[in-house]
């Protein structure tokens, strides 16, 4: 089951859309953001049918 979410980049304030695979259960991954390059760190809880979800950089 695939959603989309509006994040807000850590880095740049950009608003950014990312798809979420709520199939897999929690998850945590490093996608690059889409204007400024730098990875964003992804913490996705989710039960697969709601969802929170986390974005911070990687230093945090
Ligand atoms: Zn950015």
């Amino acid at each position: 089951m695939l959603e989309t979410q509006h994040y807000q980049c850590p880095y740049c304030g950009e608003s950014v859309q990312a798809l979420l695979d709520l199939s897999g259960g929690d998850q945590q991954y490093i996608e690059d953001c889409a204007v400024c390059c730098r990875p964003i760190v992804f913490d996705l809880r989710t039960d697969g049918v709601d969802w929170t979800l986390d974005v911070r950089t990687e230093d945090d």
